[in-house]
């Protein structure tokens, strides 16, 4: 066995993993780390010699440098090898609940790299970056036309740190009226990063059940509200893809002890040109730039989630503010004059300008009507998935969905099979799997989001696939699911150890294997 299949097979169950004699599967190749595949003195490029040691001085280097000796097609080779064995929505359907994998349009990416956008520093001054500005200013006022708020923090550089920004408004409007509440109330299916974030701002968390139609219980939740309740801090559609139709009543009631209405605007897809946040009575909601508003995301890359703020929080937001001035455009960057109550900073600079350069080219390609149709599509294509599903996998809640659907493990009951299995069969099939245990209401959860960029031709061929695994799953082929996945690069990691005890090096993997 070579070293790469002996650190192959480290990775697998059985021996069924077991790769080719070069350690390959197929035309997926493998490949050491970088740092693995060095060699002293190899370079991709060919330098002049430098000028004689006595004329460097105190310039000439010590020591080694620390960087691998690689060619050039080492180097390439192995950046490719490491994108082959990358899923991104530019691939396939990318059904992952809750996260908005869409196309992203390449006119967004062709502007973004345009070099009066990409090439500009944030230091330069103001008068040499009018038109970026500009474009900052364009997009706030889209942000504030489709959700009917007043103002936008355009610098938080994601979802959760939206969220943070929201909630440090909120902690400072509550400071300047002079009032200590110490409750933040959320939801039991929210995302994970509400209540992290409300604990972060140094707020007690409590949970408000949800009734049997998978809303909140809008008798639970005015019994817990009181004069010492800072917030409540609640999904629209919420994360089991339903509308809170009561959500006229909630905010009435949250209003009604003086508390602040935090809309978590993740899901913002579902709604966008049919209903703006703000005639629901909301005071604060970040929007994910890089879901609803296309923009590349996953695998770490830049997100952006502005936030939208009610007039009773837009003195609060963070620093710099870009502002219309006498000669232009202008940025308020000290916390004086309007921006007196400012909290401060969210980031270094004014935000994620090659995201806002993306979203301002989705909207404006798009048009408002566009927006529109989109939220229609998509909700239109996770209920197709409803309609067409319903049958063989357990519907957690009754339909119609908004933008994506939630199934339970139901109908794998006294089958052997777990939802994991089956999202790891999925996989074998080409398919990325849904979000999985998440949210954690129902049991087993499997939620989909296919996004309006599906055609129903690739809907029909996912539903296909999922329908017969469905069927083997209630045939009895347990072991099968077990086994999975078979094709990748990897066959099932142990997962608990992949989180704890990471192998990240490939000597020390393939040693783990011996
Ligand atoms: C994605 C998401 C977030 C977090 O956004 P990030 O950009 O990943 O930080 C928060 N809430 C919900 C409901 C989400 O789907």
């Amino acid at each position: 066995m070579s070293q790469w299949s002996q650190a192959l097979s480290g990775f697998a169950r059985d021996a069924a993993a077991e790769p080719a004699i070069g350690g390959n599967r197929g035309l997926q190749l493998e490949d050491p780390l970088l740092f693995e595949q060095d060699a002293p003195g190899r370079t991709g490029v060919d330098l002049p010699e430098p000028p004689a040691a006595d004329r460097l001085g105190a310039l000439r280097r010590q020591g080694p440098i620390g960087l691998p000796g690689l060619s050039e097609p080492q180097v390439v080779r192995h950046f490719m090898r490491a994108s082959q064995k990358n899923y991104g929505i530019d691939m396939g359907l990318y059904p992952l609940g809750s996260c908005t994998m869409k196309h992203n349009p390449r006119l967004n990416e062709k502007l973004a790299r345009l070099p009066g956008f990409a090439d500009i520093h944030p230091l330069q001054p103001e008068s040499t970056v009018q038109g970026a500005l500009e474009l900052i200013d364009a997009l706030a006022f889209w942000l504030k036309a489709l959700t009917g708020m007043p103002a936008v923090a355009m610098s938080p550089a994601a979802g959760a740190h939206g969220e943070l920004c929201g909630m440090m408004c909120i902690a400072a409007a509550l400071a300047a009226r002079g009032e200590r509440r110490q409750r933040v109330l959320v939801p039991e299916s929210a995302h994970g990063t509400n209540p992290a974030t409300a604990a972060t701002c140094g707020f007690a968390v409590e949970a408000i059940p949800a009734n049997e139609r998978g809303r909140i219980d809008l008798v639970a939740l005015k019994a817990k509200l009181a004069p010492d309740v800072a917030a409540i801090m609640l999904t629209n559609p919420n994360t089991c893809g339903l509308f809170e139709d009561e959500i006229l009543a909630i905010a009435e009631a949250v209003h009604a002890v003086g508390a602040y209405f935090y809309c978590d605007g993740a899901n913002f897809n579902a709604l966008v040109g049919r209903v703006r946040p703000g005639d629901l009575g909301i005071d604060c909601m970040h929007l994910n730039l890089h879901k609803t508003f296309s923009t590349p995301h996953g695998g770490g890359g830049p997100g952006s989630g502005p936030v939208v703020l009610a007039a009773s929080l837009a003195g609060f937001a963070p620093l710099p503010w870009v502002v219309h001035g006498p000669a232009g455009f202008r940025l308020i960057e000290q916390a004086e004059g309007p921006a007196a109550q400012a909290i401060g900073r969210m980031k270094g600079f004014h935000g994620q300008m090659g995201m806002f350069v993306r979203a301002l080219a989705y909207i404006m390609s798009h048009g408002a009507d566009g927006m529109r149709q989109l939220s229609g599509d998509a909700v239109l294509n996770a209920n197709y998935l409803l309609a067409r599903l319903g049958d063989v996998l357990t519907a957690s809640y009754p339909g119609p969905c908004m933008h994506e659907v939630l199934f339970d493990d139901r109908f794998l009951r006294d089958s052997g099979v777990t939802t994991l299995d089956f999202a790891k069969a999925l996989t074998d099939e080409g398919f990325h799997p849904m979000t999985m245990y998440f949210p954690l209401v129902v049991h087993g959860a499997l939620l989909m989001e296919p996004t309006e960029s599906e055609s129903k031709a690739s809907l029909d061929r996912f539903i296909a696939v999922v329908r017969a695994l469905a069927a083997r799953a209630k045939a009895g082929d347990a072991a099968d699911f077990h086994a999975a996945p078979r094709f990748t690069p990897r066959r099932r990691l142990d997962e608990t150890a992949a989180a704890r005890k990471p192998v990240l090096r490939w000597r020390k993997a393939a040693e783990a294997a011996e």
